[in-house]
């Protein structure tokens, strides 16, 4: 491709690119519960269910079901596409908007999935861990 981006000056590759969303060792996403007991992702400092603030970060099970996909086509420059952009039912009952990982397989709606680092260049060029979520093959009918 001719107008690929320029190398981006790399930063960390084990840096989270957002500390408030992952954590990198162990590597898991990170969410909020209050005191009933209510799971959000991300973390924020008020329950949007319940409005308590006294919430606690967690780290979530990275696990869920496909609700539902797309394949994206149109994306800004340095962003290869088509990807695909699902939203995932997270087993702690909260939905998450992420990157499905395609490889060889295309996912279905309800296929079990996890969540996988990967690593994303941010617009100022600067690198960090991030997340997807890739289809459990083993546990596909
Ligand atoms: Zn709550």
């Amino acid at each position: 491709m001719s107008d690929s981006p320029a190398a981006p000056a790399v930063t960390d590759a084990r840096r989270p690119f957002r500390s408030d969303v992952v954590t990198v060792e162990p590597f898991a996403l990170l969410g909020t519960r209050c005191a009933e007991e209510h799971i959000t992702f991300p973390a924020r400092d008020l329950c949007p269910t319940c409005h308590r603030t006294d919430v606690s970060t967690v780290a979530l099970a990275g696990t869920g079901t496909l609700h539902t996909f797309s394949e994206v086509h149109q994306a800004p420059p340095g962003v290869e596409v088509p990807y695909l952009l699902g939203w995932v039912d997270l087993v702690e009952g909260c939905r998450v908007l992420a990157r499905i990982a395609g490889g060889d397989h295309q996912p279905r709606i309800g296929d079990p999935v996890r969540c996988r680092p990967t690593t994303f260049t941010a617009p100022d060029a600067t690198t960090g861990v991030g997340f997807e979520f890739e289809v459990i093959r083993d546990a596909h009918r």
